[in-house]
């Protein structure tokens, strides 16, 4: 089949090229999801045509060659890549190839990095040199810039030569830091932490690479004579120093690794590196040594790679929305693409200064990103793929929905709407107003509030509680029944009684969230109080300083404002701090909290505020520190954490039994 060889030819010559820009250049021009996919395809065909053998094939080879600025050292032992599954069914399938031939399998399931492979070797216990992996036979030396890698031990208590490979990566808070710096200094971003790390280990200065904050992970050791299992050799490593990565765990059984990699997905942008997936290898050293290599990878071992998060589309427009405080933020609306398992068909531009920085033009191509639950963003646009249509985008002056005109606050990014009066703006207000973690008004979301708005139904906070005279106005509006105004109505009745803190948070004052709401109410006692506080004894609270302070200033300020308030109090709102604070002999008072997993009687914010309640500090991640881990259904990592460092766990009912 003609058009099937020439596809070969032709993917071979794409991927070479992405592949020079990915592994040379640092500077790939398509996700690694459009790569694997086209890469597949290049695999199948080439199983269909072998007669079209090419040992310069991609499929074939590892990498791409070295740079030349740097020495070339040919790897004792071939460093070789991963065959990769994207699917549950095909690890399966890949796991059976091995039952079928040993009855016992022990699997060791690791981290899959996304860093690039290193080798250290070690010659009388004293750190001998670094090297990439380059094309698997020869890589570069960059030994002076792995010294500034301050995890790497410089000397190991081992007196044979000792080699370990692993992954060199560069962790979140480095990655975004670093941007920053090149944002600043005018150089173009890194593309992803994997890139950023490839880049720094590759500096001819060496204390460029020192200035990255790169730090490492240990996964292999070749040919090692200290243990009869890969596990046992990372132990052993470890022992002698390196870093070796605690969530590698042992499993007997495929299904019970799919499992692990299931709760890992969930809880894998809480890391502080990325992972691009979770490497599976047959644990036992003699099965492993039958079961051999390809040219180009361990039969014994598979990597699963995460469903794609980064994936290529088009900008088709950008357009701005307002929110509650008359922010302006500008959007991308994408020619529709699948992502992480939906389909986005827009993303987050943030602000003015970030378009400009990534030089994102009406038209172009861009990698957008969607990470766990947060709003898809764009990442960058590929300049190479302009053809001349690209428009830059210019940033109104006026506001889209009422016309007024917007401002920007000096040291701010973002453009405001200060017209009070502004549609979007009351909408976005109102509808925060009756959120959960405000005044928690179940039923008056944003499209309502918007509905309730056309029909001049609610103008402003105050409306909310005259709306129990509006009955059959509400009535006639499309999707209103008796049963949900009733609901509405008693929901409305039920905020009067909140406490104050709850009141604080729906006003939308700037940068007074939920938080500092509580503060606020738990320090002045009453609305009156607050009103009246000066600005020095607003700034001299902790968690609000300056200029929350100034914010809160400008709004008493403001005589529409307090006399909304008044409104409100006269319609029966509650205006005094109700303090829930039960007793303090409770446990958990003064103590540290970590809650992981689906608890069942509590949501997470319900099992916080309870918690918070009884004087409890409740935090996201385990330490040393903690007091406490209350676990519920598929908790993850944080409970195996906290079993390795003794902190004392809690399932939910010996948690309701302390209650
Ligand atoms: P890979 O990244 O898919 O897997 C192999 C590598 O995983 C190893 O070499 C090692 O560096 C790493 N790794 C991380 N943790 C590990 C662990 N615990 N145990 C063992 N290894 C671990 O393969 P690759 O050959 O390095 O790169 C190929 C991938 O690179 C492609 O699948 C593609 O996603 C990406 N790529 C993208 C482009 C592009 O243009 N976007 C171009 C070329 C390659």
């Amino acid at each position: 089949m003609a058009n099937e060889t020439d596809r070969i030819l032709e993917l071979r010559k794409i991927l070479k090229e992405y592949s020079y820009q990915y592994y040379i250049l640092d500077r790939p021009t398509v996700p690694d999801s459009e790569y694997d996919q086209l890469f597949r395809e290049l695999e199948e065909l080439e199983k269909k045509h072998p007669e079209m053998d090419d040992p310069d094939s991609v499929t074939k080879r590892v990498g791409f060659g070295v740079l030349d600025e740097f020495k070339k050292i040919t790897h004792e032992k071939p460093m070789l890549s991963l065959g990769d599954v994207f699917s549950y069914d095909e690890l399966r399938e890949w796991s059976s190839k091995i039952t079928n031939v040993y009855k016992d399998v022990e699997y060791c399931v690791e981290y899959k990095i996304d860093g690039l492979a290193m080798s250290l070797v070690y010659e009388d216990g004293l750190f001998q040199q670094a090297v990439t992996r380059g094309d698997g036979i020869t890589g570069e030396d960059v030994t002076m810039n792995v010294r500034t890698v301050h995890s790497v031990p410089m000397s190991i208590p081992y007196r044979q030569r000792y080699e370990i490979r692993g992954e060199i990566y560069m962790p979140k808070s480095s990655f975004l830091r670093v941007n920053r710096e090149r944002i600043a200094n005018g150089e173009e971003e890194f593309a992803n932490p994997r890139n950023a790390a490839a880049g720094s280990i590759r500096q001819l200065d060496s204390r460029i690479c020192a200035s990255r904050g790169l730090d490492g992970f240990w996964y292999h050791v070749p040919d090692d004579v200290n243990s009869d299992t890969h596990y046992g050799s990372l132990q052993y490593a470890r022992k002698l120093g390196f870093r070796v990565n605690d969530a590698t765990l042992l499993f007997s059984n495929i299904e019970d690794v799919i499992e692990h990699i299931d709760k890992t997905e969930k809880i894998r942008h809480d890391l502080p590196y990325e992972i691009d997936g979770m490497v599976i290898k047959v644990n036992s050293y003699a099965q492993q040594r039958e079961l051999g290599f390809t040219s180009r990878i361990p039969k014994w071992a598979i990597a699963y790679k995460f469903p794609a998060e980064e994936v290529r589309t088009v900008v088709e427009d950008i357009f701005i929305t307002v929110g509650r405080t008359g922010k302006c933020t500008p959007n991308a609306k994408l020619r529709p693409v699948k992502v992480a398992g939906t389909t986005v068909g827009f993303a987050t531009l943030h602000n003015e200064d970030n378009i400009a920085d990534k030089d994102i033009r009406i038209n172009d191509t861009v990698i957008i990103r969607k990470a766990g639950d947060i709003i898809p963003e764009v990442i960058r646009s590929i300049k190479e793929n302009r053809d001349g249509s690209q428009v830059r985008y210019v940033f109104p002056d006026t506001c889209p929905v009422c016309g007024g005109k917007l401002y920007r606050f000096e040291d701010e990014a973002a453009h405001y709407c200060v017209n009070s009066e502004c549609k979007a703006r009351l909408v976005y207000s109102i509808a925060h107003f009756a959120e959960r973690n405000a005044m928690n008004i179940d039923g008056l979301g944003e499209k309502r509030v918007e509905a309730f708005l056309n029909a001049g139904l609610l103008n402003s906070f105050e409306d909310i509680y005259k709306l129990h005279n509006r009955r059959d106005e509400i009535l006639q509006l499309e999707k209103f029944g008796e049963k949900s105004f009733n609901n509405l109505i008693e929901a409305i009745e039920n905020s009067k009684n909140n406490s104050l803190e709850r009141l604080i948070n729906g006003l939308g004052i700037r940068q007074v969230g939920e938080k500092a709401s509580k503060v606020l109410a738990a320090y002045y006692g009453n609305m009156d109080a607050l009103m009246h506080a000066s600005f020095e004894d607003l700034s001299s609270i902790r968690d609000v300083g300056p200029v929350t302070a100034e914010y809160i200033r400008d709004f008493f300020n403001e005589p529409d404002n307090v006399e909304m308030l008044e409104q409100l109090k006269l319609f029966g709102v509650n205006m005094n701090y109700i303090d829930n604070t039960v007793s303090n002999d409770s446990v958990f008072n003064g103590k540290t909290v970590v809650l992981t997993g689906t608890l069942e009687k509590y949501s997470r914010n319900e099992a916080t505020e309870l918690l918070e309640n009884l004087g409890a500090h409740v935090s996201g991640s385990v330490s040393s520190r903690t007091d406490y881990v209350i676990y519920g259904n598929e908790a993850g990592t944080k409970l195996d954490k906290a079993r390795q460092l003794n902190v004392t766990t809690l399932s939910e009912e010996e948690f309701e039994k302390l209650l």
